[in-house]
């Protein structure tokens, strides 16, 4: 074997890179136990040497079709060279700088270009640089607004059931799913509870749109009761993603709006992993004509290449914290890597590439045949449901058709449908007993086929 030049990766496959990993790195959202390489069960830990486009190659050159666009990020594909050129232009020129009295030009263009594509009277931008940072400002924001206002009293959120906010304790607090919550409990805030207007929890027969009239009957009436204690509503717009891909019709966020405005509290928009494009627009909000107080972003912002959010809100907002300085009343929060260049660069890119190409009508066919490719697994036996909102489309896998009686979580039938996955070529990660597709814009309707079979197949297997 040749010596590697400085810098350049060595040439090593996956079990010794996979054993190499295995002595030092804890890994997120993972049972280390689970890697345990005396287990039968054991779930391969894949080091990833290389991305094409949607295909991921690990160090034994196999290769993935990355289903679930790594987390829900990458939007135009793995090492796509339009971004790395840009960002490798910034390293040259500025990697970093603080971003408290200093600014540069990549954060002040993304910042226009962000408050030019997003719903009207949103012409605020701050910068964090995670989902769950975004959450924790918008959180604070609104909490704080409100003190500055003379109405300190107003303390807590109305969250969804069923929603994720990210796993920091401030966004973890006004999340409501228990794999993440309930350990961490003791240490959280507590959220108000409303009812999510998921039309998989409707009853038989109710359209979505009557789920969504009935939840906002039930928010109304929270608001009636906690509406003078409550600083802010936060939903995730049309899905609940990690709750399962749980999706609801757009008249809940127009009632939301009405409602946040009658009752005097903020709407807050987590479009972390909905936004740029993933429903079908550009945002969700879009879909029901709505613009709120707050809405986070992150995730897509920079195309999945770097670490980077922002949280947009209001002139009002804005104006409730400018004062002279000893009135005591700027907000405070700060982050090191605030705005760094090189990932609003990438942002900046990836928001070009949205201008430059036909994205949206492009996701609008490959959407159309995601959704035509599984359209039969609505006769599965154990699929009690197949639902889609634009580029994300979930299969509810069920012990019982009729009754939908889940498959208990400990049997995690999902979790074989990620090792099928992974013998023939794709990543797909079911959340729980749900087997969802997430895939970047890049693939090829070829490509979806490839998806679509490897999880049928996946299914089979998992409910044999
Ligand atoms: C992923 C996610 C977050 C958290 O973002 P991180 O960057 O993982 O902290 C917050 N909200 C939603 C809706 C998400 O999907």
């Amino acid at each position: 074997m040749d010596t590697p030049s400085p810098g350049a990766p060595a040439v090593a496959g996956n079990a010794s890179l996979a054993a190499r990993d295995l002595k030092h790195v804890w890994h997120p959202c993972t049972q280390m136990h689970d890697h345990d390489i005396a287990l039968d069960s054991r779930v391969p830990m894949l080091p990833i040497v290389r991305g094409e486009g949607a295909w991921l190659i690990d160090a034994d050159g196999r290769r993935y079709l990355d289903g679930i666009s790594s987390w829900w990020t990458n939007l135009f594909g793995h090492a796509n060279p339009r971004i790395a050129a840009a960002l490798a232009d910034q390293a040259r020129r500025l990697e970093h700088v603080i971003f408290a009295g200093f600014t540069h030009q990549p954060a002040i263009e993304l910042a226009e270009e962000l408050v030019r594509i997003t719903p009207p009277g949103l012409s605020r931008v701050f910068f964090a640089d995670n989902g769950s940072s975004a959450i924790e400002v918008a959180l604070k924001m609104s909490f704080h607004y409100w003190l500055n206002q003379g109405r300190g009293h107003k303390t807590r959120f109305i969250a969804l059931t069923g929603s994720y906010h990210g796993e920091t304790l401030g966004a973890l607090a006004v999340s409501d799913v228990a794999l993440y919550r309930k350990t961490y409990a003791p240490l959280l805030l507590t959220p108000i509870l409303a009812p999510s207007p998921d039309t998989y929890e409707g009853e038989p027969g109710e359209s979505p749109a009557a789920v969504a009239a009935r939840r906002l009957g039930e928010l109304r009436v929270l608001l009636e009761r906690h509406a003078h204690e409550t600083c802010a509503v936060i939903v995730e717009p049309l899905v609940q993603c990690a709750g399962g891909m749980r999706m609801y019709h757009p008249d809940y966020l127009a009632g939301l709006r009405r409602l946040c405005d009658e009752f005097a509290v903020h709407f807050i928009a987590d479009e972390i992993a909905v936004g740029f494009g993933r429903t079908g627009t550009m945002f969700a909000c879009e879909q029901a004509d709505v613009a709120p107080d707050f809405m986070c972003l992150s995730k897509g912002l920079t195309g999945g290449t770097l670490a980077l959010s922002a949280v947009l809100t209001t002139e009002d907002v804005y104006a409730a914290f400018y004062a002279e300085y000893n009135a005591g009343k700027a907000f405070l929060h700060s982050h090191s890597y605030t705005g760094n260049p090189l990932a609003c660069r990438v942002a900046l890119e990836t928001l070009a590439i949205f201008r430059d190409e036909p994205v949206l009508e492009r996701n609008r066919a490959l959407a159309e045949h995601l959704g035509a490719r599984l359209a039969p697994l609505r006769d599965h036996p154990h699929v009690a449901d197949v639902r889609q909102t634009g580029m994300i489309a979930a299969v509810e896998l069920v012990a019982d058709k009729r009754s939908r009686e889940p498959w208990p979580a400990a049997e995690r039938r999902g979790l074989r449908v990620y090792l099928h996955g992974l013998e023939h070529g794709a990543l797909l990660r079911p959340l729980g007993n749900v087997v969802y597709f997430m895939p970047p814009y890049v693939v090829d309707t070829g490509e979806i086929d490839h998806l679509v079979d490897v999880a049928t197949a996946g299914i089979e297997a998992a409910v044999a």
